[in-house]
């Protein structure tokens, strides 16, 4: 076996604060947040509504910049690495999943989980075409390849927001409220599926929820409160 088969700090935030300042008031949103996110595991964030999960998966998924703090991934510090690196780690490493879904509505399912594929560049058209019909299978959309996903319930628009986040093999998956928009049943298929892809990939996850009795299903759970979290 090789050492990478061992578990290890995958992305670590070191102290992460953010402030917003708006016509001269500052709110102090995060207050030094501490958080390592092992290889291989899934973690959830649970808070209330407004206690700053959206700003910190967006410092941690490099959509936004900490006011003070670090990020590291793999010991590689994100926001002292040029842009173009950032872009890179961002379109290789990383996969986004939202609570509302956040697809291209006039593509078809197909296209959708195809655009981070040809993007990349790392594939040809062959590869592509068999990653996202083996995709869309998985999440059990074979039948929609083709629907575009203004033509999708809820449910269908999430899986293929699944397909397309895995597409490029990353290491890490950050996901806001991934169920948050889904009746009862859904939001149970939607999250079995990511728990499943997860384990299929060995790649880690992020899910930041307000959701606890969803958040009860994983095998690690910290709590965000006060701008800070504390870890279990
Ligand atoms: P959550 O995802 O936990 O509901 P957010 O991270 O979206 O929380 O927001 C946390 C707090 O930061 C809220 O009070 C929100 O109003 C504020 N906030 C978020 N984004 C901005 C912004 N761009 N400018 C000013 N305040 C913001
Ligand atoms: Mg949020």
């Amino acid at each position: 076996m090789s050492v990478d088969n061992e578990r290890r700090i995958l992305l670590k935030a070191e102290g992460i604060s953010k402030d917003y300042v708006e016509s001269s008031v500052v709110t102090h949103v995060l207050k030094g947040v501490d958080l390592d996110i092992y290889t291989d595991e899934m973690v959830a964030v649970i808070g209330s509504s407004g206690s700053g999960k959206s700003t910190l998966l967006h410092i941690l998924g490099t959509l936004d910049k900490p006011t003070r703090g670090n990020v590291y991934f793999n010991g590689e510090n994100l926001f002292k690495m040029s842009g173009r690196a950032r872009d890179y780690f961002r379109n290789h490493h990383l996969g986004f999943v939202y609570q509302f879904h956040h697809l291209l509505s006039d593509f078809t399912s197909y296209e959708n989980v195809a655009f981070p594929l040809m993007i990349s560049g790392e594939y040809t058209k062959a590869q592509i075409d068999e990653r996202v019909k083996y995709l869309l299978d998985r999440v059990g959309l074979g039948h929609r390849m083709n629907h575009r996903s203004s033509e999708l319930s809820g449910g269908e628009r999430q899986r293929v927001a699944i397909a397309r986040a895995i597409a490029n093999k990353p290491m890490l998956i950050l996901a806001d409220e991934p169920t948050g928009n889904l009746d009862f049943r859904s939001a149970g298929e939607v999250f079995d599926l990511l728990t499943e892809l997860r384990a299929e990939n060995h790649c880690s996850m992020l899910v930041v929820t307000h959701d606890r009795e969803l958040a009860k299903r994983f095998e690690r759970t910290c709590e965000m409160s006060d701008g800070l979290i504390k870890v279990k």
